[in-house]
């Protein structure tokens, strides 16, 4: 079973059955998806309410049950309690947050971080290079996130490996998962998402120091393609999946962990069974 653990909503219809048609072709199962973007976000076009927002997002993943909706927010927006108030209550399984115009640790930003922990709902931060045409690669880098050491029983991920900043990225997971055996007490927990950003030259490295370097990851990485909703692009997917599968038999790596690579992680992430 594949999970594709980062695919973001695009503007247009709403057609979950064409979307699962095009995973399934891609040899995909089920998948993450982010809402449409709150207003700091949108170049072009009105943007969208919140309860606008949430409405596409559920319609999208009514009648297809390994579709798990994502509400992307953002903490800056005056109401951003408030809307994971009701997020919350609609049923949503986790956020999205990229950080755009603010470091992580952001008061603002880490308020709304710790309304969102005790909900046990996970949060896919974007990290690394940001391609926003804007000056905001510097909020992205993973150091930035050992602010939510201050977030008691946060669940979250960085995506892209943190692309270019991978060894970074690999360093902060270690110091996260050293940091509970020095703070029993803290119930912070870092997932690493694969989703390219990472161009293919870099892969293999990538992923030989994420599997080798020492630190337990296996059950804290997932798969993920970055495709978007109105075209999922299945050979992209297709692409990715089989250049990963052959980094794994290089790595040796067991059937077992690469089942949790591309499905049970990303579950564990998202609470779902
Ligand atoms: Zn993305």
């Amino acid at each position: 079973m594949i999970i594709d653990g980062h695919i973001h909503i695009s503007e247009g219809p709403v057609d979950p059955t064409g979307l699962v048609e095009r995973m399934q072709a891609a040899g995909v199962d089920g998948g993450a998806l982010f809402s449409l973007p709150p207003s700091a976000f949108i170049r072009l076009g009105q943007p969208h309410t919140t309860p606008e927002r949430l409405d596409n997002l559920f319609a999208w993943v009514k009648n297809a049950p390994t579709l798990y909706p994502v509400f992307w927010i953002d903490p800056l927006e005056p109401d951003a309690i408030d809307q994971v108030a009701v997020a919350s209550q609609r049923g949503v399984l986790g956020y999205k947050v990229i950080c755009n115009r603010f470091y992580p640790g952001e008061p603002a930003a880490l308020r709304v971080f710790k309304a969102i922990a005790p909900t046990g709902k996970p949060i896919f931060f974007h990290s690394g290079i940001l391609w926003d045409g804007q000056d905001s690669s510097r909020y992205n880098r993973p150091a930035e996130f050992e602010a939510l050491l201050d977030v008691d029983q946060v669940r979250f991920s960085l995506a892209h490996v943190s692309w270019p900043w991978c060894d970074e990225h690999i360093a902060v997971y270690g110091k996260l998962r050293h940091a509970r055996s020095r703070r029993p007490e803290l119930a912070v927990e870092m997932f690493v998402d694969l989703t390219p950003g990472t161009p293919p030259i870099y892969r293999q490295e990538v992923l030989a120091k994420l599997f080798t370097v020492g630190y337990e990851v296996e059950r804290n990485v997932f798969f993920g393609t970055d495709c978007s909703t109105g075209d999922y692009n299945v050979n992209w997917a297709r692409e990715w999946i089989e250049r990963d599968n052959h980094i794994y038999r290089q790595l040796g790596l067991t059937p077992e962990t690469i089942e949790q690579i591309y499905a049970l992680n990303v579950k564990r992430f998202l609470a779902v069974a």
